[in-house]
């Protein structure tokens, strides 16, 4: 496989793009470097390199694209929003008819508002939570990832009872301060927090199933007594469903769970590959924003049709019968398949999976929180990564990421995905 042109256009790229990129996740710098690949095209499940290498896709653009890339329905939606005008500033009909689908799917979500990323969804939530408890300061859990905003970059302080650190230049110590950080699945530590700064906290972020350090998911009874426990403590819980909303059954994680939240953040998948986030919740929290209220959001983008009709027509795809079911058992295929080949040939593997998101982590038992996520073998996953790249499967360039099944991907192709992922482990070189 050459990789020529898109080794030429990231030369060209960093030469005026910083970094080459636009997201760093896109880079190779979590994987030891190298040559980010360019893609160029791609057709349900699979896409196209500059090189015109084909790949099979599980990248899904980081987990947006469940339906596939060009899927016809959603290419058509896009097609007739750009004839119609894709930006009126005003509100449209797509807009209540996208809001009404959100909230039979989500009930939660008594009130909704559109915005454009889950950056922004996420950090909305936060406002809402402050204005609605008058309280400043937020808890949030070890490596999830909430979007690139002040509040949500910072790390862990040294104990469930301290404050946080800067986890990025230009985030200031004073923000670090609003910010508890503490370990998933760790109900005692939550507790902690909670009694050491119960009366100042506004709001728990909290991603149910967490897509960040791979797939994990909440020990039975975690959610519901973060729930109970934070409520008593007279702080709200915000569900950062971004990537979780619609991708494991039609509706939130909070639906598959049977938990409740007070408020929402949606992205990803909603947009059906274009850019939007959403947020939402009680409506006696909602309230709180502008026009009703004196918490302010805006934005010009904010409900787009475009994006509301791709996302429209994406959830209409979802509606469809077996979807889910079909996504579980292509998931439940992959998972056996990796697991075997790696048992066969003594590579020690551990995988996540939830229905069709899973992921494979080297040399650790056992994963339930970040830390565990942590010790697994970065080098490893290094090097399973390019190794499967030049065998025509495209994964998350990072050992934290998922693997996403599509509603294109068919028993053929997680075949072949198993039969290269066989012929790695066989000339395993470590
Ligand atoms: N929340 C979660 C759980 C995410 O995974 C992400 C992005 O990966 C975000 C929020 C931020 O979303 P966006 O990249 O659309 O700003």
């Amino acid at each position: 496989m050459s990789f020529e042109k898109s080794e030429q256009l990231y030369k060209e790229a960093k030469d005026v793009i910083l970094g080459g990129v636009n997201s760093p996740s896109r880079s190779y710098k979590g994987i030891g470097g190298g040559t980010p690949v360019f893609m160029k095209k791609g057709k349900g499940p699979y896409f196209w390199d500059e090189d015109d290498n084909q790949y099979i896709d599980y990248l899904a653009a980081y987990g947006p694209i469940i339906t596939g890339h060009a899927h016809p329905h959603i290419t058509k939606a896009i097609q007739e929003a750009a004839e119609d005008g894709v930006l009126f500033g005003t509100p449209t009909t797509h807009e209540n008819r996208f809001a009404h689908m959100l909230r039979d799917a989500i009930p939660s979500l008594e009130r909704v508002r559109f915005v454009n990323s889950g950056t922004e969804a996420v950090m909305t939530t936060i406002r809402v939570a402050r204005a609605y408890t008058g309280r400043d300061k937020i808890i949030k859990f070890a490596g999830c990832y909430h979007g690139h905003s002040d509040l949500v970059l910072v790390a862990a302080g040294s104990g469930p009872s301290t404050l946080g650190n800067p986890d990025s230049a230009g985030v200031t110590e004073s923000i670090a301060k609003e910010v508890i950080t503490v370990p998933f699945n760790d109900i005692d530590a939550f507790e902690e927090a909670l009694n050491h700064w119960g009366n100042e906290i506004a709001g728990v972020l909290v991603e149910p199933i967490v897509g960040n350090f791979g797939i994990v998911e909440p020990k039975p009874g975690f959610l519901k007594s973060v729930n109970e426990l934070a409520h008593e403590a007279g702080a709200l819980v915000i569900y950062d469903e971004v990537i979780t909303a619609f991708r494991f059954m039609y509706g939130g994680a909070q639906n598959l769970l049977g938990v409740e939240p007070d408020l929402t953040a949606l992205g990803k998948i909603i947009g059906g590959g274009l850019p939007i986030g959403a947020y939402g919740g009680k409506k006696k929290i909602m309230e709180e924003i502008s026009p009703l209220g004196p918490a302010y959001q805006a934005g010009t983008m904010a409900g787009n049709p475009a994006s509301v009709r791709a996302g429209i027509a994406c959830l209409e795809v979802l509606q469809q019968t077996n979807v889910y079911e079909k996504l579980d058992l292509l998931g439940q295929q992959l998972e056996k398949g990796i697991k075997n080949s790696a048992d066969q040939h003594g590579v020690p593997v551990t995988i996540n999976r939830l229905k069709g998101a899973l992921t494979v982590y080297f040399d650790v038992e056992h994963v339930s929180n970040y830390e565990h996520a942590e010790e697994s073998n970065g080098d490893k996953f290094a090097y399973f990564f390019k190794e499967l790249l030049k065998r025509g499967i495209n994964l998350a360039p990072s050992k934290y990421e998922a693997w996403f099944l599509t509603t294109e991907h068919s028993e053929a192709d997680v075949n072949d995905t198993i039969k290269a992922v066989d012929d790695v482990f066989l000339n395993w070189k470590y």
